[in-house]
């Protein structure tokens, strides 16, 4: 075939011979027939080393491939099995798809390549597969970047946390690297087992080497780490110390907001309805509603507030030093992480 290099370009194969093309226009179908090369055939679908063959498998098979414009692909050649010392009778490599794969290749890395990047719906209509389908080419494109690259190597500061999934019933424990900013390892569990296996799998000589660990005050991260990298310095994570001061300031607003319901309701029940007149209805424990209201205002970042937040929490600085100062000590805080370094460091106590 004249252009069989173009069209091997086009399909994404290497080390292998390409028979023929069949167009079947009702279906809008390429088939490309193809073979492995002389040198990539007759190898253990497992462990690639060259064995002796077995049986003609059943019969041909078919690859889906990458699209060809608006045209899907597949490859399709004979499956023959051999036998391998270590693995027994398999189905013979083929060099344009992983074993027991039903895609190719260049098919599986882009759908995991679009996985990471875009939303479960934009791979499964782009790519036509189910979402099953993705799960599985993730775990075959992994395995492979598993046994090519170690992921464990070289980490000095390392984050780990707990994620929730299944609405909040299931938990995976998470570590990532904070200088390559990746996610190193995860496994499902959020308990002191589950971890230990991440220190195991890193074993004793990388456990050494790690220099900061940070994680949110969790008690059984904690032993773990003490126990593993006894060297490292462990720090808490700003995500979890600035959320710990917000929970902290809602206590004070809630307390607040309980003071001015209990005060609304020991005034005489004569004085409630009197407002001036021409004024809108005003409820008669206007303060706590206000401070309820005040929520988000306390909690947003200033330079996010809308005008209508903005004025109340100028009302809170007003009527209210205990609140307003636990709102200032939350935002002090909050500066020291988001200027970070030194500068955190030399960062001035909120004037309170
Ligand atoms: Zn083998």
């Amino acid at each position: 075939m004249r252009n069989s290099r173009l069209w091997a370009g086009l399909l994404g194969i290497e080390s292998a011979v390409l028979e023929n093309i069949e167009y079947d226009e009702d279906e809008g179908l390429l088939v490309a027939h193809v073979r492995p090369s002389r040198s990539a055939r007759g190898r253990c679908g497992r462990c690639g080393r060259r064995c002796r063959g077995y049986d003609q498998g059943q019969g041909r098979r078919r690859w889906r491939s990458l699209d060809l414009g608006v045209i899907r692909a597949v490859l399709e050649a004979d499956a023959p099995r051999v036998s391998c010392p270590e693995h027994g009778v398999v189905v013979a490599a083929v060099p344009w798809a992983r074993h027991d794969a039903g895609h190719t290749r260049a098919f599986d890395d882009q759908v995991a390549w679009l996985a990471v990047a875009c939303s479960k719906t934009a791979v499964t209509e782009l790519m036509r597969i189910a979402w099953r389908t993705v799960g599985a080419i993730i775990t075959r494109v992994s395995a492979d970047i598993d046994a090519r690259v170690d992921r464990l190597a070289g980490l000095h500061r390392i984050g780990i946390d707990e994620i929730s999934y299944k609405r909040g019933y299931r938990f995976l424990t998470v570590v990532v690297d904070h200088d390559s900013r990746r996610l190193i390892w995860a496994a499902p569990g959020r308990d002191k087992a589950t971890l230990e296996s991440f220190f195991d799998l890193l074993g004793e000589d990388r456990c050494a080497q790690i220099t900061h660990v940070s994680a949110d005050a969790a008690d059984w991260i904690a032993a773990v780490v003490a126990r593993r990298c006894p060297t490292a310095v462990r720090c808490a994570d700003a995500f979890h110390v600035v959320a710990w001061a917000t929970r902290a300031l809602d206590d004070v607003r809630r307390a607040a907001w309980n003071d001015a319901r209990r005060q609304a309701r020991s005034e005489p029940r004569r004085n409630r309805g009197k407002q001036p007149r021409g004024s809108p209805p005003r409820p008669w424990n206007e303060r706590a509603v206000a401070l309820k209201n005040a929520r988000y205002a306390l909690w947003k970042n200033p330079d996010a507030l809308t005008a209508d937040q903005a004025h109340r929490l100028a009302w809170i600085a007003k009527t209210d030093p205990r609140l307003h100062r636990a709102y200032l000590l939350k935002e002090g805080l909050r500066h020291v992480f988001a200027v970070k370094g030194e500068a955190g460091k030399e960062a001035e106590a909120p004037q309170v």
